[in-house]
């Protein structure tokens, strides 16, 4: 078995004792596996042990990536915008993926929204929330998510599916848990609001079994998949 193989296996199988622990099926769970900075071969080699969903953070890298595997023909993979995007890089990104996770403003929801091509299905969003308080972490502030939310939603061509956050790295697990609860709460607020959100993206390799106990329903693990990042 190669190592990704093998670090998938593993993976796999942390995501099965949390929902263990948190008493959730194990299919309530999705892996994006982030291969951010790796190459095509990496993304193939995974996808041979079954893994669809993948998450990138550079938008030209990306684009590469998922020519190249489209055009090697394998099996459909569906990809994941999960970094920064800037203004002049939403069209590649409303042309090539399925989901961006790191929504933190109305201009560039409404730009994807314009430039997602009429063949494909709606795009699907979440905000990106700083539920950390860090003045370097990106995302909108919990109170000003209801608005931001209402906004999208009015939005044709998007589908906003819920919250993404990237909280202070901390190993203490009771910090993971609060800071991962600040995301679910939320969530469940908007949703008493009348929003109907389906997605919390949280939990990376650190941190997934917080999240997965907090009711993260995308974990996106890079690093515990790939290797160390250089
Ligand atoms: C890189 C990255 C990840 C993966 O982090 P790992 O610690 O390598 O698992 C997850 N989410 C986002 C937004 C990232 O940029």
């Amino acid at each position: 078995m190669t190592s990704i193989a093998a670090n998938l296996q593993a993976v796999r199988a942390r995501i099965f004792a949390a929902c263990s622990a948190a008493a959730r099926a194990p299919e309530s769970v999705s892996l994006l596996a982030v291969s951010k900075t790796w190459p095509a071969s990496a993304v193939s080699e995974a996808a041979l042990s079954q893994q669809r969903m993948f998450g990138e953070n550079y938008v030209q890298e990306a684009v590469a990536k998922i020519t190249t595997l489209a055009t090697s023909g394998a099996q459909t993979l569906e990809w994941h915008f999960i970094g920064p995007l800037q203004n002049n890089k939403t069209k590649l990104v409303a042309e090539n993926f399925a989901w961006v996770h790191s929504i933190d403003n109305l201009k560039t929801a409404q730009r994807l929204a314009q430039q997602r091509p009429a063949g494909l299905a709606a795009l699907n969003v979440c905000i990106q929330v700083n539920v950390s308080n860090e003045a370097t972490k990106g995302g909108v502030s919990p109170a000003t998510t209801m608005n931001l939310a209402r906004e999208i939603n009015a939005l044709p061509n998007l589908n906003l599916r819920g919250l993404m956050t990237i909280p202070a790295a901390t190993s203490d697990l009771a910090i993971q848990r609060r800071q991962f609860s600040i995301l679910r709460e939320l969530k469940e607020n908007l949703n008493r609001d009348g929003l109907n959100l389906d997605t919390l993206s949280m939990g990376m390799s650190h941190d997934l079994e917080a999240a997965i106990l907090e009711g993260a329903t995308i974990v996106r693990v890079g690093t515990a998949i790939f290797g160390e990042r250089h």
